[in-house]
């Protein structure tokens, strides 16, 4: 069968859409947590061990590689952030970039439906496919991340919630969305710059500002953008 990301004829893998690691904290509290209100803000939590026969064993190791295991080594938020204050950090941008488009991309070549909000379209489907194989982090208005710090009732990073993505309209762009890791992501996809939405996000430098929202304030994408415009960019 094909590989969706070589395009090969390969056996294909049993792959995860979100990567493994993200569920550890989960499978160490045996439950999931739910998020209050979830269904006023249409956010909904992902089952564990979501997979789909999707790439040959080669590309698994190359997302491993390449993106997932630079991620969890870099990824290390506090464990705690005060609310509505802001989190700063430096991150290697091409590996941190390619890790959540990773994530996107397996979404929209995914058919289960617990992805199915997610449809990247033929255009940047590819362009991003051929980013992640070449290690190409694109331009740097292509793809930008916003991120929010999802802090818990106890004023800690809530990294026990995994949520399927949503797609938002945000002033004419699609933008898509989705909690794993302590953070809501927020990836644009468009074929036009958009400097607002970049200015906020993941800077070329690595560079990302968190603002720290409460998980019962999670709301849509204005509202993202309007607590991370809060925040100081340095
Ligand atoms: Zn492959």
């Amino acid at each position: 069968m094909q590989c969706r990301l070589c395009l090969e004829d390969r056996k294909l893998s049993d792959s995860h859409i979100i990567p493994e690691f993200l569920y550890k904290d989960l499978y160490k509290n045996h439950r999931m947590m739910e998020i209050n209100g979830r269904k006023k803000k249409g956010w909904k939590t992902l089952q564990k061990g979501v997979r789909e026969k999707l790439l040959c064993a080669d590309c698994e190791s190359l997302l491993n590689l390449e993106y997932e295991i630079p991620f969890q080594m870099q990824w290390l938020t506090p464990e705690s952030i005060t609310q509505y204050t802001t989190h700063t950090a430096v991150y290697d941008y091409p590996t941190f970039k390619l890790f959540h488009l990773s994530i996107l991309f397996r979404a929209s070549v995914s058919s289960l439906p617990a992805f199915q909000e997610v449809n990247l379209g033929v255009v940047h489907e590819e362009r991003i496919r051929k980013m992640i194989l070449s290690k190409d982090p694109g331009l740097n208005w292509e793809y930008p991340i916003q991120a929010l710090a999802v802090i818990n009732g106890y004023g800690k990073v809530e990294k026990r919630v995994i949520t399927s993505p949503i797609s938002r309209r945000f002033q004419n762009h699609i933008a898509y969305g989705q909690i794993y890791g302590g953070a809501m992501w927020w990836i644009m996809v468009s074929s036009h710059r958009n400097d607002r939405f970049c200015k906020e996000g993941l800077q070329p430098s690595g560079q990302i500002t968190m603002m720290a929202i409460p998980w019962n304030e999670i709301g849509v994408m204005q509202d993202a953008s309007k607590m991370v415009k809060r925040a100081p960019l340095k």
